[in-house]
């Protein structure tokens, strides 16, 4: 049987209208529906890996082409000079869709925070 379309792979499709920040062929960025930072982007491939972990070596390019995304989205936004890549692996870590995602979030200080720290 096929696996249900996760709700990035129906907005991908516009099946659900949503703003794109950014798209080529094999991703999108758009807006978090619930931020939890002043700028809250997803980055979301075009293909549906479930996981981080899911993902492999036949993945190492679009894994690469997603980070160097972040770059250019970051600086298309100008946020490039501090912002936080955050992806959550496994519902226990809070991720909610499974369909692999990196947030970014930004326009936060970072001055209490480091790497481990809670993002506040
Ligand atoms: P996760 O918890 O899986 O790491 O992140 C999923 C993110 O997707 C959440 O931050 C949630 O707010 C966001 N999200 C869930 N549904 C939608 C939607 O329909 N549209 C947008 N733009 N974001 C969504």
């Amino acid at each position: 049987m096929a696996q249900a379309k996760s709700i990035f792979s129906k907005i991908i499709d516009n099946d659900i209208p949503t703003e794109k920040i950014y798209e080529d062929d094999l991703a999108i960025v758009i807006k978090d529906i619930q931020p939890q930072a002043p700028t809250h982007i997803l980055i979301i491939p075009k293909e549906p890996i479930a996981r981080l972990v899911d993902a492999t070596e036949d993945h190492a390019a679009l894994l690469g082409h997603l980070l160097l995304l972040a770059g250019k989205v970051t600086k298309m936004l100008g946020i490039d000079d501090a912002f936080r890549l955050v992806i959550n692996n496994g519902e226990a870590a809070g991720q909610t869709v499974f369909h692999l995602h990196l947030h970014i979030l930004a326009n936060k200080s970072f001055a209490e925070t480091g790497l481990g720290k809670e993002f506040s």
